[in-house]
């Protein structure tokens, strides 16, 4: 994988703390994995290592030791907390200077094998030995970083030997070179008439990667604002530079980079440091001598004037206006990011500028209604040496570049005269309590994302998490001197020279220019071969093959076994009571840490059909529009103020039993700090109650927005649109995913948002509001620790009271309604009565399942590919094996032939919860041929051809989903929305053991053999000559 983490850029300190090991104690206490970190004393020598620092982080209940390995000078951070959710990462400084991608193949090609275990690929084959909770490998611009979490004390020894052999003793074998970076191939590799073409997953990944045009204008941003060292040039690989890289350079790379003394070693969890070190020092560190690394980058040379660039993209196939898709944005050069209060003061400072609807950005330059939404990476970046500022907008006129420009001159000498309001100020250092106090599953990886980019330059990691101290003193700064951030506006950006305005513009032809590029470099190639080369390219293919095909031991892997999975899981603890007489409320209580969650589910039932395609419009605009005494700019302020976020979403859920039943809605959500629960609920109240829908220019900013963010989406989910259109015409519930989250979303919002009149769509809304805002079908849930539960009944009720109720009773708009409550069983000792949640769900008895073909046309030089079967719901016994089955089968079929063999960046096979098997590609330079892929894949399940070890290695891969962590907020929130108790659960659990070798065979003939079920078929991507040809293809 290559690209800066979504985590750890553009949002503020995006740290949320992970759930606690004892779901007995409702407060959080230092428990014993603090207390043992705390009893390391300075100077102690372990396993090699020396304890250097030993630091207690409160406010985030955490104990941080820094080590550092005394013959190699490996450094290392071990962060202790009560958390059974254990990560291990390293991470070694990488600084390539030139574009061909050696940092992001290496990255692919260590774990393609390594001394210890030789067998091809043993990363993807630990995905299927292992409960590992996260496992990934990442290409920044500056380091690369490996990090796994898991539960299972075993698991974890186990992965970490895999990945220590992997990071420091891979092989590095040419054909892995070949199959992981770039190679000449025949076209088709067994016909040398064919002609040769380049091959590659990381050259594929990196053309598919540049379709977003988000990502290339960030690509070309860090490029040309720091244009002296390793920024300069793209980490991940140009595809046209790709095939200048050598095997030699390659290994030689890793020679330099992939040193214990250019390593930053991080562990976190409950598990003991101890045994962590030992096992590094002894499987890794021993078999090396220190180096100097000579990886840093030197500080970038400040310039006298600032500088412009103009840079091309392909156009957006969903904008009817050619003329407004230029992208410009202006960028400041800030401070060194290891200067830890700087750049949490200067991030604070850029969240006042371009966060929401109140910050003077959003005011001056998204209203100024130019463009559809800022431009890629708005904000504060702090993923290179020295961290930047940006600002700017996407979708302008070419010809409003210089407006664009003055605004933001002139907006930055505004804030330098006016400042900013007081309550503003207070509603971020609000978020940061907020985060700080929110616990995730996944802690552990925000912490090493977090702290990756300060740490890889020399920074200190553990300053870094003392956020509270940094808070006390952002405070005590702005008490001595009121104009402390106006004095940094001036200080970083009007007088700051080095600043760079950087526009974008299509070009019609860009893609037919990059495929000629592409070309001439494959002639250039191509044309130096002698026919002797000629004849090995043709022979080393068929080698790639035979290799690729090869039944493989992979025995040397060390691997759990199905025994080690828990037979039976944890029950959660439900209470279940009517407020306002009949509406039913789930209470949950968890150790939240002092946070209130509560969600509302509506239903969507009595909607009129024609109203029905705005309502993830209506969704996304509720909460923003205005309520009550507020206006949009009041209200966003007061939710900042007192609550960690309010948001509203479509929901379809498929029913357990019946695939032609469904429930449809919208799901409310929000969390709060528990003092702020009655100004929650009361905001929820004016919303429902008084929500605006007047201010038509704002709202015209939303829908614009909204609109970008789909179309620049598509090129990282295409699978899914793919599979959501595949899946259409199979249920009932298909036609109203594609009309809510497939590309008929995409194209009516993109349709909305270049009307001249938007006035006919804002007056939808208050009539959908009429049906879907009252508590004529809702119910709700509260997840809050046992204290806070009995405030929280009260808090609900007088929402519910307050809120309108229809006086006479609606009827649904389609005929058949079937009301569904589960039926209550014994849990354990106690009897919960669950009974009391009664959904309304649609059925269609008339419903036929029809096969369908789409076409996407897209002017994307790869495709994303998806086939959909229709199969049985979640509570049958066949679905526990179709789950077992389309692991086995994108484990040991589809991952090889889609990509390994085939280049594509992914490709799989998924049962979803509404009993859709999926298969699907990513990033795919093939289409047709994936399609017939995908009828291999289903004949080689019929014939049975897995071992025991493949069904159990398809079981460990599943519950390892299955038993994912989940947060104290997230606990009942399957019973909540889908309906699915603790006792389905279960039984599907004992389903999934049980699943055999017969059972995969079985339901691969009654589901998956070709003739046997309905499917649909969809592509979205560029001209395709077969499918032109075809009739039974329906283009769009
Ligand atoms: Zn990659």
């Amino acid at each position: 994988m290559w690209g800066r983490y979504p985590a750890a850029r553009r949002r503020l300190l995006m740290l949320s703390l992970s759930r606690t090991l004892n779901q007995k104690s409702w407060r959080w206490k230092s428990g014993p994995a603090n207390e043992r970190a705390l009893q390391y004393k300075i100077g102690e020598q372990i396993h090699g290592f020396t304890v250097n620092q030993v630091t207690a982080v409160p406010e985030l209940f955490l104990t941080a030791v820094k080590l550092s390995h005394e013959s190699t000078g490996a450094k290392y951070l071990h962060v202790a907390r009560e958390d059974s959710n254990n990560l291990f990462s390293v991470q070694f400084r990488t600084t390539p200077l030139d574009s061909t991608g050696v940092p992001h193949i290496l990255e692919h090609t260590v774990l393609c094998g390594s001394q210890k275990y030789p067998c091809r690929d043993p990363f993807f084959k630990m995905l299927n030995r292992s409960l590992s909770t996260f496992m990934n490998a990442f290409t920044a611009s500056d380091y690369t970083l490996y990090p796994f979490s898991t539960q299972n004390p075993k698991d974890f020894q186990n992965l970490l030997s895999v990945y220590l052999d992997a990071a420091f003793f891979p092989c590095l074998r040419q054909l892995d070179f070949w199959q992981e970076g770039w190679r000449l191939e025949h076209e088709n590799p067994t016909d040398p008439q064919t002609p040769l073409v380049f091959k590659g997953i990381v050259f594929n990944e990196m053309k598919g990667a540049f379709t977003d045009n988000e990502r290339l204008f960030s690509q070309h941003l860090q490029n040309k604002l720091l244009p002296d060292h390793t920024y300069a040039v793209i980490s991940g690989g140009d595809p046209l530079s790709i095939p200048d890289l050598t095997w030699e350079q390659l290994k030689q790379f890793h020679a330099t980079h992939y040193h214990p003394s250019n390593a930053r070693f991080f562990t976190y969890g409950n598990f003991p440091l101890e045994q962590h070190l030992k096992q590094i020092h002894e499987e890794a560190l021993t078999k090396f001598h220190r180096i100097e690394p000579n990886t840093a980058i030197p500080v970038q040379q400040l310039w006298d004037k600032p500088r412009e660039h103009h840079v091309k993209c392909g156009s957006d196939s969903f904008a009817a206006d050619p003329t407004k898709q230029t992208t410009i944005s202006v960028s400041f050069l800030l401070t060194d990011i290891t200067d830890t209060f700087e750049t949490f003061t200067l991030n604070l400072l850029s969240s006042l500028l371009v966060g929401g609807p109140n910050s003077p950005f959003y005011k001056a330059l998204l209203e100024a209604n130019l463009g559809t939404d800022f431009s890629p990476d708005v904000g504060f970046n702090g993923c290179t040496q020295e961290a930047y500022f940006s600002v700017g907008l996407q979708g302008i006129a070419e010809k409003d570049i210089e407006t664009v420009k003055q605004i933001t001159a002139r907006t930055i000498d505004e804030v330098i005269e006016k400042g900013f309001e007081e309550e503003r100020i207070e509603a971020l250092l609000h978020k940061i309590e907020i985060q700080m106090k929110h616990q995730s599953t996944s802690f552990g990886l925000a912490l090493t994302s977090y702290i990756a980019s300060c740490w890889n330059h020399e920074g200190d990691p553990v300053e870094l998490l003392k956020i509270a101290s940094k808070v006390t003193q952002f405070r005590q700064h702005l008490k001595e001197n009121p104009t402390f951030l106006q004095e940094k506006v001036k200080q970083y950006f009007k007088d700051n020279p080095h600043r760079l305005t950087l526009s974008m513009s299509p070009d019609e032809s860009y893609y037919e220019k990059q495929a000629k590029l592409e070309a001439e470099k494959l002639k250039q190639k191509v044309n130096v071969l002698s026919e002797e080369e000629k004849k090995q390219t043709y022979e080393k293919g068929l080698e790639l093959i035979a290799l690729q095909s090869k039944p493989q031991d992979t025995s040397c892997l060390p691997a759990l076994k199905v025994s080690d999975i828990e037979p039976t899981i944890p029950f959660t603890e439900l209470e279940m009571a009517f407020a306002a007489d009949e509406i039913p409320v789930q209470y949950c209580s968890q150790p939240t840490n002092g946070m209130v969650y509560f969600r509302a589910v509506s239903s969507l039932n009595t909607l009129p059909e024609e109203l029905k395609p705005y309502v993830p419009l209506f969704c996304s605009v509720i909460t923003k529009m205005g309520c009550g005494a507020l206006g949009y700019r009041e209200q966003a302020q007061q939710m900042e103020l007192k609550t960690g976020g309010m948001s509203v979403s479509p929901h379809i859920i498929p029913d357990d039993s019946h695939l032609d039943a469904y429930e449809q809605g919208v799901l409310f959500s929000s969390l709060c700090l528990d003092r702020n629960l009655p100004d929650m609920m009361h905001l929820w109240s004016e919303i429902f109650n008084n929500p605006h829908f007047e201010e038509e220019e704002h709202f015209r900013v939303l829908v614009k927005m909204t609109a970008q963010e789909l179309s620049n989406g598509i090129p990282d989910s295409g699978h899914l649109y793919a599979s959501v259109r595949a899946s259409k015409t199979l249920t009932p519930a298909g036609e109203l995913q594609e009309m809510f989250n497939g590309m008929d979303q995409v194209k009516l919002i993109k349709r909305i948002a270049e009307m001249s009149d938007i006035k006919p769509v804002l007056r939808k809304l208050p009539r959908i509001k009429k049906y879907l805002l009252n508590s004529d079908n809702m119910r709700c849930s509260v997840n809050a620790t046992p204290q806070q539960i009995s405030q929280a009944s009260k808090e609900v009720e007088n929402f519910l009271k307050g809120i309108t109720r229809s006086k006479k009773e609606r009827k649904p708009v389609r005929p058949h309604v079937i009301e569904k409550s589960p039926v209550s069983v014994p849990v354990g000792r106690e009897r919960l009565n669950c009974s009391q949640i009664t959904r309304k769900l649609i059925t269609e008895p008339t419903f036929k399942p029809c096969q369908m073909k789409t076409h996407f046309l897209l002017p994307f030089p790869v495709n994303y590919v998806g086939e959909c079967i229709r199969t049985v719901p979640y509570t049958a016994s066949d679905y526990a094996s179709l789950r077992i089955l389309a692991r086995l089968m994108t484990a040991k079929f589809l991952h090889r032939e889609i990509r390994e063999k085939g280049g594509a960046y992914g490709g799989g096979a998924t049962l979803s919860q509404s009993g859709i098997f999926t298969f699907y590609s990513y990033r795919d330079p093939n289409s047709i041929s994936t399609f017939s892929t995908f009828e291999k894949a289903a004949e080689w399940a019929q014939s049975g051809e897995f071992a025991q070890q493949d069904i159990d290695e398809a079981k460990l891969a599943v519950f390892s989903a299955v038993d994912a962590p989940i947060a104290p907020s997230d606990k009942g929130m399957n019973h909540f929305l889908n309906g699915i108790t603790d006792e389905m659960k279960q039984r599907h659990r004992e389903q999934l053991f049980a699943v055999s070798c017969d059972h995969l065979i079985d339901v691969a003939n009654k589901y998956l053999a070709g003739g046997k079920s309905t499917r649909g078929l969809a592509v979205l991507g560029p001209e395709n000559p077969h499918i032109a040809k075809d009739p039974s293809w329906v283009k769009r």
